[in-house]
Order: C-alpha cells, then structure tokens, then sequence
C-alpha cells in the first residue's frame, strides 16, 4: 500500500504548531514508516511544491501576497487542506490590531523606513477552501497523532464541540470564575485541551476558538453575575478570534 503523501506548511504564525508535531519523538519512527513528508520546509529540504499531495496541514494566517501564493499553490496540488492550529483557523494573535490602519500600524511600529505592503492577517478560509480545521495554539499532541491517524485511514478529523468547562468538571476542578470571580473563558472556548490551565489555577484564555456547544446567552449571564460586562468578554474572545460574536458557534 503506498504511503499518503503530506505537505506540512507555515505561513504567519510562531511554527509553535508544526513544532508540537516534530515533537511526537516517541512516534515519529512509526509515522515516517508510515506517511511521506514530501513537502516540510521546517524539517527537511527539499522545499518545492511538485505533484499531488493527499493532503497539506498549514499553520498560520495569511498576512502577505507571498503567503497567499503559497497557500492557493498548496491548495491546486493537495486533494485535502487542513488548517492547521488557531490561527490557521481563526486568525489568531496576528489579527489583533485588524480594527487599526495597516498603514498606520506600521508607521507606529517601523516609522517612515518605506516597507513593503502586507495584508490585513486572515484565516485560511478566507482565501482557500478548507476541508478540515484543528484548532489549538498549539494543538495537543493527541489531535495531531489523531488527525495524522484519520488521514491514514482516508478520513478526515472529527472536530470536537464541548467546551472547555466540560474538561474542566471532568477533572473535578475548582471553577475560578464562580469560585474565584477571575475572568475565565472556558464556558466559550472549545475543549480538548484537558483544562490545562485552570486545572493549574489559571483562567483559560480562549486559545482554542469558540466552542460550538457553548450557550452563548447563559454564558454571559454568569460573566455579568461575576461582574464582567459583554464588551469584556469579548474583547478577550477576540484576541484569538477576532470575528467573534455573540451569536457565533463556530
Ligand atoms: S474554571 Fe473556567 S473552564 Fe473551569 S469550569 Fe470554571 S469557567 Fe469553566
Ligand atoms: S484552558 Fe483555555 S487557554 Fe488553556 S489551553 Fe485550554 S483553551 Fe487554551
């Protein structure tokens, strides 16, 4: 049986998302018996886009012409294009200041030194057609071997929906926004990620995006009751996901 051939790609992004990947030591024997890296400039050379890929997992948002390039390029030779990680997805921290100027946000950051033009940052879908998303900055170590697993299998992942709460009951944690009053994000954010930081005692940021099973409306009645207006919450929401919206369930 010939091996599903992968191409494994970053564009705006910290290649947090591809790193979480190399670092499946354990595994990675068995995977490369198994799956050809055919196209994976972090880790290995060479570096140019040939023939057809079953599928390619790309980290990032796309900010640059350049990026935008690669990513259709990517698209025309890949049977299967996943989005790869939050900002992939969402957008991520790159589209913080989206509501800002470009032009004035680089005069703030470079000043007058002429720069080349870069775009507003913005998820994958935005610009090609995506067929699967795992979301997480980065995602766990499980989601990709999972995501790895399915694509052997010929099937693509299936996306989870429960929030970050749900983990967090599972591990019979202390519940910081009711219990502590800190602003905890967890009600909104898609789980999967076993709680890791409130089980740590630190309020989940929303790394993962909006969690299809949220109930939006009674979620921002608890924040309300712990004293935290709608407009606060979701500027914290947006900080990963900068369209985030009361009505969204991604
Ligand atoms: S600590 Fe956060 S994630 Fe855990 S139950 Fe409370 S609100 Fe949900
Ligand atoms: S608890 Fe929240 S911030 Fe922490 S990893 Fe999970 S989704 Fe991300």
């Amino acid at each position: 049986m010939s091996r599903p051939r992968l191409a494994i790609a970053g564009l705006t992004a910290c290649s947090g998302c591809q790193l979480s990947l190399l670092n499946c030591e354990a595994e990675l024997p068995l995977l490369l018996e198994r799956i050809e890296f055919q196209f994976f400039p972090l880790a290995c050379s060479p570096v140019r886009i040939e023939g057809c890929y079953d599928a390619a997992l790309v980290e990032g948002c796309c900010s640059t012409a350049h990026e935008a390039e690669l990513l259709r390029e990517l698209r025309d030779h890949s049977r299967l294009l996943i989005a790869l990680g939050t900002c992939a997805a969402w957008g991520g921290v790159a589209t913080l200041r989206n509501d800002t100027p470009r032009k004035e946000l680089r005069r703030q950051v470079y000043g007058r030194h002429p720069l080349p033009d870069d775009d507003v940052p913005r998820p994958l879908s935005a610009i090609v057609k995506v067929d699967a998303v795992v979301t997480g900055c980065p995602p766990e170590k499980h989601e990709l071997l999972a995501l790895l697993g399915d694509l052997l299998r010929g099937n693509l992942p299936v996306r989870g929906t429960a929030p970050v709460c749900t983990d967090c009951r599972m591990r019979e944690n202390l519940c910081l926004l009711q219990e502590r009053g800190m602003l905890c994000l967890g009600p909104l954010t898609l789980g999967g990620c076993a709680a890791r930081c409130p089980s740590l005692g630190v309020p989940c940021e929303g790394c993962r995006g909006p969690a299809p099973e949220a109930n939006v409306a009674e979620a921002l009645e608890l924040y309300c009751q712990n004293g935290f207006d709608a407009m606060t919450v979701t500027g914290r929401l947006r900080r990963f996901c900068p369209e985030w919206n009361h009505d969204q369930r991604a």
